[in-house]
């Protein structure tokens, strides 16, 4: 049995549809905060199978502490996703990021010493990166003071995991994601921004929708080939079968202790302009969008050197930018059409 946490969110949901299509049995922990219970009936649709389901605060030790008493002693392998993830609304808020995504990964890591749960895939992100000084980036390439809390978190909670790694009997794989972006091909599941979206691709497909009149282009004066920023856009389908493969890894390793980290990116950079004009190839859908100046904090170009996952964890990205973002407006047309 695998515990996913956050497994009703965006990328969880997408891991646990591989999870279930390879044979694990999934049990999901979410206090819904961020995502809709009717998840649940859209994994079980695309998969046949309902994974059982607790809403739980993982921020808060006695809650999760029952939930392991029910469940610990079956389980084999943690997936940790939950945490909030808005990068804006942590700079006004840090104590609520540092005590959500720093305690509920306690709470988990103390649970799973208590039940030896010995396997722990944990969600991190590119954004420990910063600006980098060359790209593409290895994992061996240093990490930056964070841009904000939210990042901050992602470098403590590795760090935080590492220790523990070191201290106990725990083997863990840190996956730094790159972009995520894209939809499950049956639309089904997908990203569900709340209000107006902070990322590009939902903005995209909201003023696809007609939702937002027009997107801002966050500078075109970046010192790259069009003036706009560079990402590495990996699809959500790709990013949840490289947890499949971490947790292959970790489950077939006989050491007590393990830690390791791992780039989730496709390799290619892509700038915001490119990510535009790839849109309309895609879906025949062109953007009114305008030039507006640079967002604070804003990194130019951050791609990444996957060769370490492509050997080690047997894993490459195979779903390109314009499969990814057609499958971004189909799951952003199935889901209007269903709320109308
Ligand atoms: P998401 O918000 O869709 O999913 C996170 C889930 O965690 C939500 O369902 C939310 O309800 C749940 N959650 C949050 N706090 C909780 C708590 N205290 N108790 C129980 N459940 C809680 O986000 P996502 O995009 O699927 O991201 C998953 C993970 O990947 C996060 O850790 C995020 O920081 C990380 N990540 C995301 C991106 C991205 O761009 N989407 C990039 C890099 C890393
Ligand atoms: N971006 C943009 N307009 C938007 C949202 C994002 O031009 O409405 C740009 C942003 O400046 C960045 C890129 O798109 O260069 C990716 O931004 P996103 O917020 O999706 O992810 P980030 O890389 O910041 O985590």
């Amino acid at each position: 049995m695998v515990i996913v946490t956050g497994g009703t969110g965006y990328i969880g949901s997408h891991t646990c549809v591989e999870l279930i299509g390879n044979g694990y049995e999934v049990v999901i922990l979410d206090n819904l905060s961020n995502s809709e219970e009717s998840v649940l009936d859209s994994i079980e649709e695309i998969t046949g199978t309902r994974p059982q389901f607790f809403n739980v605060d993982i921020d808060n030790a006695t809650q999760l502490a029952a939930v392991f008493e029910k469940i610990g002693s079956q389980a084999k392998s943690v997936i940790h996703f939950a945490a909030k993830k808005a990068v804006g609304e942590s700079v006004k808020e840090p104590l609520a990021y540092y005590r959500n995504n720093l305690d509920s990964l306690m709470n988990i890591l103390v649970e799973m010493e208590r039940f030896q749960i010995p396997n722990l895939v944990f969600s991190s992100s590119c954004t420990v990166y910063g600006q980098p000084e060359v790209c593409p980036v290895t994992e061996a390439t240093p990490r930056k003071e964070a841009e904000s809390p939210y990042g901050n978190t992602k470098s403590m909670c590795e760090d935080i995991i590492r220790d523990t790694a070191r201290a106990q009997s725990l083997k863990a794989i840190s996956l730094r994601y790159f972009n995520p972006i894209g939809a499950h091909e049956s639309a089904k599941i997908g990203e569900l921004p709340v209000g107006i979206p902070n990322n590009l691709v939902p903005y995209v497909t909201q003023t696809a929708a007609g939702i937002r009149k027009e997107l801002t282009i966050f500078g075109d004066d970046y010192d790259t080939e069009d003036g706009t920023c560079i990402r590495d856009f990996i699809h959500v389908v790709d990013l949840g079968k490289a947890h499949l493969q971490a947790l292959r890894k970790l489950e077939t390793e006989t050491i007590r202790s393990s830690y390791d980290i791992f780039n989730i990116g496709t390799g290619k950079g892509s700038s915001v302009l490119e990510l535009v004009n790839t849109f309309k190839q895609a879906t025949g859908i062109a953007i009114n969008f305008k030039v507006g100046p640079r967002r604070d904090g804003d990194i130019t170009a951050v791609f990444a050197d996957t060769t370490k996952a492509n050997t080690v964890l047997n894993w490459k990205a195979e779903l390109g930018l314009e499969e990814g973002l057609r499958s971004s407006w189909n799951w952003e047309q199935n889901y209007r059409s269903k709320k109308a």
